[in-house]
């Protein structure tokens, strides 16, 4: 049960997390879900199809990234590229993510003589 807690709480967190991270992909090169997938995964985070393409959805919804469908082999990918909000979200989250790196890193290493 307290693992299952852990779990729903660190996946509520990441969430947040994975959006930033794909901002910031999306801000140097025009990305898709199965490269963001694996990108994703390589920072440890697990995910599946369920999570991302929804999440991209949303995020287009929310005029965070633009969408733009390509035909790769006869296959059809959508790309997504980050909007001027999207830009301006990516800013403030990356200060506010630095910031609390700071915070955690530097005064948290108090917490192990607590
Ligand atoms: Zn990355």
């Amino acid at each position: 049960m307290i693992i299952f807690m852990k779990n729903k709480i660190l996946r509520k967190l990441f969430l947040g997390f994975m959006q930033i991270h794909i901002l910031h992909h999306a801000k140097k090169e025009p990305i898709y879900g199965t490269w963001m997938m694996k990108e994703l995964k390589e920072h440890g985070y697990k995910i599946s199809p369920g999570t991302i393409y929804p999440m991209l959805n949303r995020m287009e919804k929310e005029d965070l990234l633009t969408k733009e469908e390509k035909n790769m082999d006869g296959r059809i990918v959508k790309f997504y590229t980050i909007t001027t909000l999207g830009e301006e979200v990516l800013k403030e989250a990356r200060e506010k993510a630095m910031e609390l790196t700071h915070e955690v890193k530097v005064k948290g290493d108090n917490l192990d003589s607590i």
